[in-house]
Formats: structure tokens, sequence, C-alpha cells
């Protein structure tokens, strides 16, 4: 499906909200976090003020009658009364309820508030009241300011007009009693705070947060805007520079700017796009050599089989040799892209066995013997111990197989190729080297992929597809094994590849 077709399709299954712009839903966003925040400050500041006021003034004077009830027989409980009349406001009366006549022991001094006053008649009926409740109470009464202009206040038709606003309009007295008994007898604590109202202060707050309700909105919608565009901008320019990637422009350059996440998006699409363009040379190297690769060896069978046909004489059992070998090499060719393909899907099961790696060696070694012979090559085992590893043996003796062929390949001048075997702890590690031309650093980390040929031209005895590196580093990783490759230009190269080895039988030698 083309690019274009399937950015319409999938805009079109998006629905709503996902399909607006960046900024919008930013300020949206913005929006809404403004509006919560206001939420919970009207809330807090104004519905809920005279709650949590009236909340806490209850708790201290609880906590107050407490601390006076425990510490009534101490000598300085009068310092204390005071203190707790000057600090919370409230005024305290302690009895002594042991006497016929409720007598007065301690006493705040008096104050300028005489809604505050602890009349003893008050008194009397608070200690009542606490004696049937269990010995406390806390109570709201009506001040007389309450009582005097409030809802059906009692003096309200004794006056004309409207009742002026009053500051102390609502308030409240607050009062608690406890009933403490000791050694030394009985005793009644009176606590009464007088609850103000905060009418004026929400109303201060009420046009506080109005203005601030405004400003924050605006604020909201320039910021989303600022910061949307900020954002946004470079991700529209990623997405551009991602269209030009899907159109097959694999030279487009993605700018790292904006934010962290846009910045390793941009570095990310930029090692993308060049793997993608690594990947589409090596798509058209593949089928350059593919069809150089089948072209030779079938141009060769169809010659030499023509030639047997035509020419009396000819049909020697060298030119069929010619054409068996030919027909090998093209399904050699065949099998590799194949084993390939399989590998890389990682749909072969691997056949795990136990198996001396050492005589697969040097199987492979005997393959070689004509090579030896008739070419002149040298090839050396060196191993001192006979190792056994557990793995797929054929896939594993494919990666030696692989490696030794790569070495004769690419040997130097003296045709050597050493293979040795080292025995480190429970670890087994094959080198395979050759004196050759080496690798160059740039073209070391593309060897293992398919299709990668540093020299394209080079075309040896040996048949190479640039699938050989490729299959190796499959298998290898399929068996978790570490391998590599030291190489020095002009020097030669040694690959290598670790396994673990479940037996070492030692014998000094070498083939
Ligand atoms: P090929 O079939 O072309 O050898 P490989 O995947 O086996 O493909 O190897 C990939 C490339 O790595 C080769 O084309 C060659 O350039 C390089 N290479 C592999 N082995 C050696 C070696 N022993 N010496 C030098 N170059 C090598």
């Amino acid at each position: 499906m083309k690019h274009s077709e399937y950015n319409k399709k999938n805009s079109k299954s998006r629905k709503g909200w996902s399909r607006l712009p960046l900024k919008v839903k930013l300020i949206g966003f913005f929006l809404l976090f403004a509006f919560l925040l206001l939420i919970f400050l009207w809330l807090f500041q104004i519905v809920f003020l005279d709650d949590f006021y009236k909340l806490i003034k209850t708790y201290q004077l609880k906590t107050s009658t407490s601390y006076i009830s425990q510490n009534v027989e101490e000598e300085r409980i009068d310092e204390l009364i005071e203190s707790i009349h000057t600090g919370n406001g409230m005024s305290v009366a302690v009895y002594d309820t042991d006497s016929d006549f409720f007598s007065l022991i301690y006493e705040s001094r008096a104050d300028r508030d005489m809604g505050l006053d602890i009349m003893p008649h008050q008194a009397y009926s608070y200690y009542n009241a606490a004696k049937e409740s269990g010995g406390k109470i806390t109570l709201e009464s009506e001040s007389f300011t309450e009582a005097f202009f409030g809802e059906g206040g009692a003096f309200r038709e004794d006056f004309r007009g409207e009742p002026p606003k009053m500051d102390r309009e609502a308030s409240k007295i607050l009062v608690c009693a406890q009933i403490t008994e000791n050694s030394e007898g009985e005793y009644l604590i009176v606590l009464k705070t007088r609850i103000t109202p905060v009418t004026s202060t929400v109303d201060t707050l009420r046009i506080q947060l109005v203005i601030i309700t405004a400003l924050l909105v605006v604020f909201a919608v320039v910021f989303a805007i600022g910061v949307s565009s900020k954002i946004s901008k470079p991700i529209a320019k990623t997405n551009e520079g991602a269209k030009e990637l899907a159109r097959q422009n694999y030279h487009v350059h993605f700018e790292a700017e904006g934010c962290k996440e846009i910045c390793e998006l941009s570095e990310t699409l930029n090692v993308a796009a060049s793997e993608l363009s690594t990947v589409d040379n090596l798509r058209r190297e593949l089928i350059a050599n593919i069809s150089h690769d089948l072209r030779t060896p079938l141009t060769m069978i169809s010659g030499y089989a023509e030639v047997m046909r035509d020419i009396p004489g000819e049909n020697t059992p060298e030119n069929l040799q010619v054409v068996i070998d030919e027909s090998r090499r093209l399904s050699e060719l065949v099998t590799d892209l194949l084993d390939l393909s399989k590998l890389e899907a990682q749909n072969v099961p691997l056949n795990i066995e136990a198996f001396c790696l050492t005589d697969c060696i040097r199987e492979i070694f005997t393959r070689y013997a004509k090579l030896i012979s008739q070419q002149n090559f040298v090839l050396e085992f060196a191993s001192d111990e006979d190792v056994w590893v557990s793995g797929d043996k054929l896939r594993l003796s494919q990666v030696i197989y692989n490696l030794i062929n790569n070495a004769i390949n690419y040997a130097g001048d003296d045709k050597t190729v050493i293979v040795r075997q080292i025995v480190n702890d429970d670890k087994v590690r094959i080198e395979v080297e050759d004196h050759g031309k080496g690798i160059d650093k740039e073209d070391l980390q593309y060897i293992w992929d398919r299709y990668y040929r540093v020299d394209k031209e080079h075309r040896s005895a040996v048949i190479g597809s640039g699938l050989g590196l490729s299959i190796v580093k499959n298998v290898l990783l399929l068996h978790k094994a570490r391998f590599g490759v030291r190489s020095a230009l002009g020097k030669g190269s040694t690959f290598w590849f670790e396994l673990e080895a479940s037996e070492v039988r030692s014998l000094k030698g070498s083939l």
C-alpha cells in the first residue's frame, strides 16, 4: 500500500480527540488543569473554609480542656489557664463541684468580649449536661448578636429598618465542659471560645479568586500555545522527514531539536534511514551478485553441454566433471540462500547433541585434501585436547567450513590457513587464521551482513555468495556463542568463536 493511501486510511479510522492537533489538545489539557485547580481552590478557600475553621477551633478547645483537666491539681495551674486564655482567646473557669455550692476556684482574666463570660448558672447547667453525657460535652451556643440580629432574632421587631451588616453577625460561642475526678475531689472545667465567621475573608478571597480565574485561563491559553508550538514544530519537521523516508529517500537527515524524546526519535530515524539505505544498497548488490553467481555456472554448464553435444570426442569425463562441479556450485548457492532465510526467520529447530568438536574439524580438513595436494595450500590444525561441546553438529560444521573456506579464498601468498583450538577453563575457542590481505577497519562491521563483500570484483576458486559470514553469525547467535574477528590490512585475519566445552580429553599433538 502506498504511504499516502495508508495515511489517509489511518487518519480516517482515527476519530474525534485523537485527530485533534497537538496545539488544541495542549490548550484543552491546560484549561482542564486550570479548571481543576480552581475547583479545588474554590472548594477549600470558599465553600469549606468555615467548616475547616470550626473543626480546628473545636479541636483546639477540646485539647485545651483535656490538658487543664489533667493538670488541675498542679500548683501553677493559674499560669497555665492564663496562657491558654491569652494564647488561644478562650475564657476558662474551674469549679470545685464537691462542695454544696459550686465554688469557682480558678478563672481566666475578665475578657472584653462579654460573650465569653462563664456565669455560675451557666456552669451549673453545663455540669448537668456533662454528667448526663458521660463527663464531657461540647456545645455550640448562639451569641448575643445572633440572638439579636439573626433570622427571627428575638429583639428584631423592636427596631425599625434593615439591621446593619455586623462583622460578628453569625458568630457562635463554642463551649467545652469536662468533669474531672481525682484524689482531691471533683472539678468542672469550662472553656469558651468564639467562632468568628470568616465571611469577610471569604468575600475577599472570592474577589481574588475571580481575578485568579480570569488570569489562569488567559495564561493557560497563552502558555499552551507557546509550549505546543515549541513541541509541535520539531515533531512536524520530523514527520515531514519520515514521509520523505517512506518515499524511499534514504538521504533525508533528521535534526535533533526540541525535547529529549524528539531528539532521540530523530537520532533513531537517522540510524533507521542509514540502515534502510544500507539494506537498499545490499539488495541491489544481492541482485547483481546472485545474478552474476547464477549466470557464471549456468553459462559454463550450457557451454560445456553444447560443446559435448556438437563436437564429437568432447564428451569426456573431464568436461562432464565441469558440468557436475558447476551444478554443485549452483546447488550450494541456492542451499545457502535457503539456509540463511530460514536462520534469519528463526525457524530452524536446532538439533542439540554432544559431539566431539575436534573430530568435526578433522573431518572438515579431509575435504580439503585435494586442494592441499593440487594447489599447494597449507592447512594446519593446532589442538592439544579432544573437546566435546553440545550444539547442532551440522550447523556448527557449517560455521567452521565457512570460516575455513573464507580463509582459503582470501589466503595470502603463503597459502597458509591455521585453525587453532584453545581450551580455557570450561570454554573452547576456535580460531581460523590466514595471512591474506586482511579487512579494512571500516568494512569489519559490515562483513557479517548478508551479501556484503569488501571486494565486489573478487572472484576466487571457491564461489563466494556474500552469505557465508551471515550464516556463521546466525548459527552462532542461535548457540548463544561469542564470536568476532581480528584483522590487520596486509597481515591477515583471524576469525574466532567460543563455545561451552562439556568435556575435555587431553592428547598431545597436532594434525
Ligand atoms: P563471501 O562468500 O563473499 O566470502 P562472506 O559472508 O563469507 O561472503 O564474507 C563477507 C566478506 O567478508 C567477503 O566478501 C570478504 O570481503 C570478507 N572476508 C571474509 N572472510 C575474510 C578473510 N578471511 N579475509 C579477508 N576478507 C574476508
